[in-house]
């Protein structure tokens, strides 16, 4: 018989394992002290080529090649000077929560357990939390990509019709609407539902960064003229370039009275619903349809978990649920317990991925994550108004919440310069921005999401980027090439 997994003796990998967890809080606790972010070096990927292990090596020494060959080169969005992108910080919560649900192994596909009761009692917290209603549906998913996919899909087969899962769209011109700064993956899920990316019709935004109602309404009746049928209107809360809140208000009453289906992508933004002093910029998002958001970008949770929520519980089942012997539901017993997540989405096997967010929702309280959305806004606003006091750079964009977008003035290639830079400060594992465009030009992109960053690590980051525009400068002037 091949023996099973588990070790004959537990005494060598108990030891291993507090190791582990010894390392991983310490790896917290002085994340300062290391760089940002440092590329892995060729050298140690080319370790990385090698074919599959046969024969077995010790826990310890695949732990050691975990210490080498990983930790020191992860993306740094644990680090408080990482302000790239949108991402978020973890938290040690999370992380414990991610060992025991390791632990567990649940399947939350379906069945009558304990984990799924978690994952209900985490959908009715988000529920809460936008002030949706309690019967509200949802699921956690991997993140708001595939939770706005999801809520393409629901969209699709309420305006449909149930044929719709078994015939497809049959000729129907189904046409769905967001703004020009719509993060691109509504056009990837209008792709991916069959749609096509073409149908989602983009909207001009007024000088805010907010979608221009007026222009909605004119190429909604402009497609109902053309024979076309307008389905879906998608509102971002909290844009990914700038961090505008569209007219949630306004866009759900556009909705009401043409009959359209309201979803809000408020991936990071959704979370300032929780603070009491930028809640009210997010009015409206209670009367949406649908509302796909993060837990790992402003809840702090550890990477991945996103979550749809969907008022009309049973257009979300209709979406998704199946009939088949092999997942048959019983009235008592380990079948029991339906609805089942599985018939929500298409994932069929799922993770506890909801442990992390309810251990991390209860250690902290809501109210605590809502201060760290204030202080991220804070933050943001220290920098914006540093930005705007240093003759060497400019501010390019209005901040609503957390994300700051500026660059060094330059009267030769200021896009050149800028991307140089941001790489610059990668490199030198001080800080990491990204990049963005805003209005044509290349913007230095300060997004203000981990709980740990404060205005001292803004501050250092516009300092060295001074000091490294002015050494391209001088280094330009005297015509050194760059390396
Ligand atoms: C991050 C983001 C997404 C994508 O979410 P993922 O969790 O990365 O899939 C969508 N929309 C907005 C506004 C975002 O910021």
């Amino acid at each position: 018989m091949a023996p099973s997994l588990d070790p004959e003796g537990w005494s060598d990998l108990r030891a291993l394992g507090h190791r582990v967890l010894e390392d991983m809080f310490d790896y917290l606790a002085d994340i300062r002290d290391r760089p940002v972010w440092q590329r892995m070096p060729d050298s140690l990927r080319q370790e990385l080529r090698s074919p599959m292990p046969r024969a077995p090596e010790s826990p310890a020494a695949t732990y050691d090649a975990v210490c080498r060959l990983i930790v020191p080169y992860a993306t740094g969005n644990v680090h408080p000077r990482f302000m790239g992108w949108v991402h978020g910080g973890g938290n040690p919560i999370g992380m414990l929560a991610e060992l025991i649900a390791g632990g567990l192994n649940a399947n939350l596909g379906g069945r009558d357990h304990a984990p799924i009761e978690i994952e209900r009692q985490v959908v009715s917290w988000a529920a809460e939390m936008v002030g949706m209603p309690p019967a509200t549906s949802g699921l956690l998913v991997t993140g708001t990509s595939i939770a706005n996919m999801i809520a393409v899909l629901v969209a699709r087969r309420a305006a449909a019709g149930p044929g719709v899962r078994g015939n497809g769209l049959c000729g129907q011109q189904l046409t769905a609407y967001a703004a020009r700064t719509a993060h691109g993956c509504i056009a990837r899920a209008m792709d991916m539902a069959g749609l096509g990316s073409d149908a989602l019709r983009l909207i001009d935004c007024n000088e805010d960064h907010r979608i221009d109602l007026a222009h909605l309404e004119r190429t909604v009746q402009q497609d109902r003229a053309a024979g076309a049928e307008p389905f879906l209107v998608v509102g971002s809360a909290g844009t990914v370039d700038v961090g505008a809140v569209d007219d949630l208000a306004g866009l759900a009453a556009f909705c009401q009275t043409e009959s359209l289906w309201f979803h809000v992508d408020g991936a990071f933004g959704a979370l300032a619903m929780l603070s009491p002093r930028y809640r009210t910029l997010f009015s409206g998002i209670e009367d949406a349809d649908s509302l796909a958001f993060d837990f790992h970008k402003w809840a702090q949770v550890p990477y991945d978990a996103g979550c749809i929520l969907v008022r009309d519980g049973a257009k979300h089942a209709d979406t998704f649920a199946m009939t088949s012997t092999y997942l048959r539901r019983e009235e008592r017993g380990l079948a029991g317990g339906h609805p089942w997540p599985c018939d929500l989405g298409p994932d069929l096997s799922r993770g506890f991925r909801a442990l992390k967010v309810w251990m991390t929702l209860r250690a902290y309280g809501a109210d605590q994550l809502g201060q760290v959305v204030e202080q991220s806004c804070a933050v943001a606003r220290h920098l914006a108004a540093r930005v705007s006091a240093e003759p060497a750079l400019e501010l390019l964009a209005p901040v609503a919440l957390n994300i700051v977008c500026f660059r060094v003035r330059s009267d030769t290639e200021p896009d050149k310069l800028n991307r140089d830079v941001v790489a610059d400060l990668q490199e030198a594992g001080i800080a990491a921005p990204s990049t963005n465009t805003v209005n044509g030009k290349l913007a230095i992109r300060a997004a203000i999401v981990n709980h740990r960053t404060s205005p001292a690590d803004v501050d250092a980051m516009v300092d060295a980027i001074l000091q490294m525009a002015a050494v391209r400068r001088a280094a330009t002037f005297s015509q050194i090439p760059t390396p």
